[in-house]
């Protein structure tokens, strides 16, 4: 049996190490390389596991102006800090730092947010579709050609 990183004859029971997703025999010293699995060598038929795909979620942009929208949006409602923090089940402070631009709203609270206030903050950014920009790259076409072209 030879490791099967460095080719090294492996004395005694290779190593089974996870590299990349994919379970390797390897002398001990190149089992540091990966993740030593547990299982006993060859006492099952490895199961290669399938490739793992991060599962995509969408992205949200929290739209730039969130701070004023809040706070216009509370401010038309008549209720103070305190009351939208409550309706929210947040602290009054967490409000104070969003209003006043120091905290971005993370997607919960963001979302939280548009809720009760009946406004929308969460931009979801679309993905990008590659395919377009590589027919627009002809001749040296920047960027912001591109964004020129969408624009028009
Ligand atoms: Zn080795």
């Amino acid at each position: 049996m030879r490791c099967e990183i460095c080719g090294k004859k492996v004395i005694g029971r290779p190593l089974r190490v996870k590299i990349d997703g994919s379970v390797m025999q390897t002398c001990k010293d190149c089992s540091k390389f990966g993740k030593v699995q547990k299982e006993p060598p060859r006492s099952v038929r490895p199961r290669m596991p399938p490739r793992s795909f991060r599962v995509r979620e969408p992205s949200y942009e929290v739209s730039e102006e969130f701070n004023t929208t809040i706070r216009m949006a509370r401010e038309k409602k008549g209720w103070s800090r305190e009351d939208l923090a409550k309706k929210i089940y947040e602290k009054a402070s967490v409000i104070n730092r969003v209003e006043s631009g120091k905290m971005i709203p993370d997607i919960k609270l963001a979302r939280k947010l548009e809720n009760a206030l009946n406004i929308q903050l969460l931009d979801k950014i679309e993905d990008e579709q590659p395919e377009e920009n590589i027919s627009s790259r002809k001749g040296g076409t920047t960027i912001g050609d591109i964004a020129h072209i969408k624009r028009n």
